[in-house]
């Protein structure tokens, strides 16, 4: 089982973040096009989770990925990462963020991916909030260590049910790779970049499960600027020093004028699904069941 997921709240991030550069929003929009394109042809149906404000802001996005038939999941409604909010803003934050899509799309809100992973093991109220606001499938779980989350005492990478308190979600993990008997994250953002084709293949080969995941702007192929400290700052909530912008800088870069050939070359040689289609064809009663 190959999932396809896109995270998707570039339109709205320029804006608030740049006060919206046209020539971003013809890129962002190309590379949808090229997307949605490339998904027709060879007939796959994917995830995009949106933030609840790209509905807002813009809803011609939102409606043209909805209108060829792929999934609408929730990721967020402003992209602010889960575990710098308290339980109430974030029980705000995700309402309003399902009202939005559905309200736009007319259709149920089922499956959601948190910001940059940022749910763990001390903000795993989250999950009770999900499934209070209609949510049945979670992609938020990374479980391993990451810059800005990441839940490594999670101990599955394959679809689980996860319990917490009196709910029940289906979970579809991010699945690190085995090599060299090392867990490699390799399917999507940064590592999708970096990992050669020839090994994504081998790995894909290999696996049972993989969950792929992108944003727009992983398939961006020119390199960014720097970000100023006030934009680090404010989109990060992490101090701006130098050395951190351009960590940053370099792990957003690496590689990405590569990532749109190699998806390419994934899509047409495998077969994918989205995380609907996944949950619905999957006996859950033999998955791994996970008590928070
Ligand atoms: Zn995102």
């Amino acid at each position: 089982m190959k999932i396809l997921t896109f995270d998707t709240e570039e339109w709205y991030i320029e804006k608030s973040l740049n006060g919206g550069r046209k020539e971003r929003y013809c890129q962002y929009d190309e590379l949808l096009e090229w997307i949605l394109h490339t998904l027709e042809k060879n007939d796959i149906k994917a995830t995009f989770f949106c933030v609840g404000q790209l509905a807002v802001e813009f809803p011609e996005v939102v409606r043209k990925i909805a209108d060829k038939g792929h999934e609408i999941g929730s990721h967020s409604n402003r992209h602010l990462w889960v575990n710098k909010m308290i339980r109430r803003e974030f029980e705000e934050d995700t309402y309003i963020a399902i009202q939005e899509i559905e309200n736009l799309i007319g259709q149920k809100v089922k499956s959601f991916r948190a910001p940059a992973f940022s749910i763990g093991k001390d903000n795993d109220w989250a999950f009770e909030v999900l499934a209070e606001n209609g949510i049945k499938y979670d992609c938020s779980v990374f479980p391993a260590n990451r810059d800005f989350g990441g839940f490594p005492q999670f101990t599955s990478s394959v679809p689980s049910l996860l319990k917490k308190g009196d709910y029940t979600l289906n979970e579809f993990p991010i699945c690190p790779a085995t090599l060299l008997g090392k867990n490699v994250p390799f399917s999507g953002g940064g590592y999708f970049r970096l990992v050669p084709l020839w090994l994504q293949k081998k790995f894909v080969n290999n696996m049972n499960y993989v969950m792929f995941y992108f944003h727009i702007n992983d398939l961006v192929d020119q390199n960014s600027k720097l970000m100023t400290r006030r934009e680090f700052e404010e989109y990060y909530k992490e101090p701006g020093t130098l050395k951190n912008r351009i960590t940053r800088y370099v792990k957003t870069n690496i590689g990405k004028g590569g990532a749109l050939n190699k998806l390419d070359t994934l899509l047409g040689n495998y077969s994918f699904c989205n995380v609907q289609q996944a949950a619905e064809s999957i006996d859950w009663s033999k998955q791994p069941l996970i008590e928070l």
